[in-house]
């Protein structure tokens, strides 16, 4: 019995993900009972086959570029061959490192973890493999799963979720959708080696970024050999003899590869968890609406995460996590704050980003100044490669603040992330101009931008 109530737990979270584990960890430190169902394996997508395996391959597919920039700086690489069950298998070994570290994470917090698939039975109840539990407060953090369209052969190709453990490296590859993922899993199979193309329905990938940096990764990618494919989408798949692929495009060309990978968005994993047991209300989409506390309609249900629909990141889940522990079972009066949330995409080059775009920061301000720079980064004046950078920021002129910086070029996430500070503390163009540049850097750029476009 909880020690706090008539029911089992105080808390009872479904999701061992990002969200659930920082919101169950964060609640049995203020003294709540608590337990974490999770029916997969521990640290959610972001752990498993998301954020951190993609960030592996990422840095997996820079060395065929490394190897190539080498002679430039003086140095002979000999034969060099990618082997992917190495790459594949490595990582497996590191996310089963991790998956420990969370168990013991949990572990040490108090949490009990319950091993299964969580389906609510009512507002205070959730079966898990066949035994009913009790709790004052039901969190859902079930997070989503890859939506791939039905279509003819739809039944041949693969999400995220089956790239991270390919029995084989595909020798050409189409990745279809143009979000995040898509253009990172692009760089990534063309980095290590996979004749690669994107496909995407739309005139131009990465909806919603700035429309400088969008064209600029364009550019980029298409260099680095990735064949964008824009204003197209697949008709048909049929599988050869030989197991290769047979790809229809809506124009009638047909292209043969090894694998097709769609990355077309992912949907709340809400089916079948019982919730009609309950008053929470779901979108048409499936994901679940709840107010500012994360509160569903269903007073004693809470959800938080990638599974409301909001912006779909680890940090953000993790606030959200942090907050909700903290208002139920701590102070109280918490609120995550959705400002300037800095987002990086680890396309090649990287892209960081952080607040308006140049065309949202139009809509919402009178007066906007754009300063912009584009240049080739000093490595590459030896390193032979045609690779350029691209930094920008947003201003509103009246004010002076930062509206918004962007940057498209290598370790972007690592410089943007310290922008965003600046950006939260309230920087206006005058505090940027008044900083001395650490030279020599790519990031000095930013701080060296005098006259407006
Ligand atoms: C390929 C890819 C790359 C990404 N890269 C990044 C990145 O670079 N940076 C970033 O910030 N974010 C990234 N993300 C997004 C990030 O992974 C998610 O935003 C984050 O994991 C959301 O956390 P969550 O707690 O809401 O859900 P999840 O982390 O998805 O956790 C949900 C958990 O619930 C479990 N579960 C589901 N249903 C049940 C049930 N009925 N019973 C028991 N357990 C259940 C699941 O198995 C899972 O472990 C990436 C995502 C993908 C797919």
């Amino acid at each position: 019995m909880s020690i706090h109530s008539e029911f089992d737990y105080d808390f009872f979270v479904i999701g061992a993900g990002s969200g659930g584990v920082r919101a169950s960890r964060i609640a049995a430190s203020l003294g709540a009972k608590v337990a974490v169902a999770e029916d997969s394996d521990l640290g959610g997508t972001c752990v498993n086959v998301g954020c951190v395996p993609k960030k592996l391959f990422v840095y997996g597919s820079h060395f065929s570029e490394e190897f190539e920039a080498a002679a430039g700086f003086g140095w002979t690489v000999g034969k060099t061959e990618f082997h992917w069950p190495t790459l594949r298998d490595n990582k497996n070994t590191e996310i089963s490192r991790l998956n420990g570290i969370y168990g013991n994470m949990l572990n040490n917090a108090g949490v009990e973890i319950v091993n299964g698939r969580g389906v609510v039975k009512g507002p205070n109840q959730v079966e898990v493999a066949g035994k009913l539990y009790t709790a004052k407060h039901i969190l859902v953090a079930v997070g989503g799963w890859p939506f791939v369209p039905e279509f003819p052969g739809s039944e041949h190709v693969i999400s995220s979720n089956e790239a991270f453990f390919l029995e084989e490296f595909p020798k050409r590859v189409i990745v279809v959708g143009g979000g995040y993922i898509a253009v990172e899993f692009a760089g990534i199979f063309a980095g290590l080696g996979a004749e690669t193309h994107q496909l995407y329905r739309g005139p131009m990938f990465l909806r919603g970024f700035d429309e400088d940096v969008r064209e600029f990764v364009a550019g980029e990618m298409q260099h680095k050999g990735v064949n964008l494919r824009f204003n197209t989408n697949i008709e048909s798949i049929a599988k050869n003899s030989d197991g290769s692929l047979a790809v229809t495009l809506t124009d009638g060309e047909v292209i043969e590869v090894d694998t097709v990978m769609y990355a077309t968005g992912r949907k709340a994993k809400t089916a079948g968890l019982g919730l009609e047991t309950t008053d929470v209300q779901l979108r048409d989409n499936g994901s679940i609406v709840v107010d500012e506390n994360y509160q569903t309609q269903e007073p004693s249900i809470y959800a938080l995460g990638d599974v409301i629909g909001g912006i779909e990141l680890t940090p953000v889940a993790l606030a959200e996590g942090m907050t909700l522990a903290h208002n139920l079972f701590g102070e109280g009066g918490r609120k995550v704050n959705y400002d300037n949330i800095a987002t990086a995409v680890f396309s090649q080059p990287n892209i960081a980003t952080v607040g308006l775009s140049e065309e949202e920061a139009k809509k919402q301000y009178a007066n906007v100044d754009i300063y912009k720079s584009s240049f080739k980064h000093m490595k590459h004046t030896l390193s032979g490669l045609a690779e350029r950078t691209l930094m920008k920021l947003v201003v509103d002129k009246d004010s002076d603040r930062i509206l918004g910086c962007h940057m498209v070029g290598s370790d972007a996430g690592e410089i943007i992330q310290g922008l965003a500070i600046a950006m939260n503390a309230g920087a206006t163009k005058a505090h940027f101009d008044s900083t001395i540049g650490i030279h020599p850097t790519a990031a000095e750029e930013f701080v060296t931008m005098r006259e407006p476009v």
